[in-house]
């Protein structure tokens, strides 16, 4: 079999409960690799450079998007957000699922560069509960929590486009189907192209 990992698209809409989600995926299965995004926006209290994120200037953004260092990036409500690319191909080849946890636009990216990557798109049971817990986390102001509620109804218009959706209602239920889904996906017939060939391969020289 394919023992090489495979690229994980966590998207979801803004307080749909994504980085709670992939701290427990991460500490309850040893398998996977979580790739930590540069940003350009500003850390939140509590949030440290080279945890969450590389927290990085405009100027040093831009350098690295010339120097190609990023396997994508977009512009979410007014800042720079991308995946350093070191990070994912080094993963990779040591045979763990990297995690990227990116919005739409860099999910699309990643889907036309890397066709076997797997999409998922975690949301919230309700829009109700979407509002409920944006307001509750209480760390963006009332503009931005706007923003983002006006981005979810973008982006809720591109969720055909991934392969599995999560509704993040219990946190428990939902880590365990997210591993699932994520391990399901190692057994399907475009991720294992050598060894089905090897198998036809051993088939024709049956006589
Ligand atoms: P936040 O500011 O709430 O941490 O993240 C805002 C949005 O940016 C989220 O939807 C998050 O998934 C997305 N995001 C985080 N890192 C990246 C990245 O490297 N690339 C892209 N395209 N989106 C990202």
């Amino acid at each position: 079999m394919n023992n090489k990992g495979i690229i994980v698209v966590v998207s979801g809409f803004s307080g749909a409960g994504k980085g709670t989600l992939m701290k427990a995926l991460l500490s309850k299965y040893d398998n996977y690799a979580l790739s930590i995004s540069a940003t350009t926006r500003n850390p939140r209290p509590g949030e440290t450079h080279g945890k969450e994120y590389f927290f990085v200037t405009k100027e040093e953004f831009e350098k690295l998007i010339a120097e190609d260092g990023l396997v994508e990036y977009a512009n979410y409500v007014g800042n720079y957000y991308g995946t350093p690319k070191a990070f994912v191909e080094e993963k990779l080849d040591q045979g763990k699922d990297v995690i990227l946890e990116i919005e739409i636009q860099g999910a699309l990216q990643i889907k036309k560069k890397f066709p076997k990557a797997l999409l998922l798109f975690v949301t919230p049971p309700s829009v109700d509960e979407l509002k409920k817990r944006l307001i509750g986390r209480g760390t963006e102001t009332e503009d931005v929590i706007h923003g983002r509620l006006l981005r979810a109804k973008e982006e809720g218009q591109g969720i055909d486009e991934y392969d599995n959706i999560i509704i993040n209602d219990d946190l428990d239920t939902c880590v365990t189907t997210m591993h699932e889904i994520i391990q399901a996906a190692h057994y399907t017939p475009d991720r294992n192209v050598e060894f089905i060939n090897s198998i036809r391969e051993q088939l024709s020289e049956l006589k």
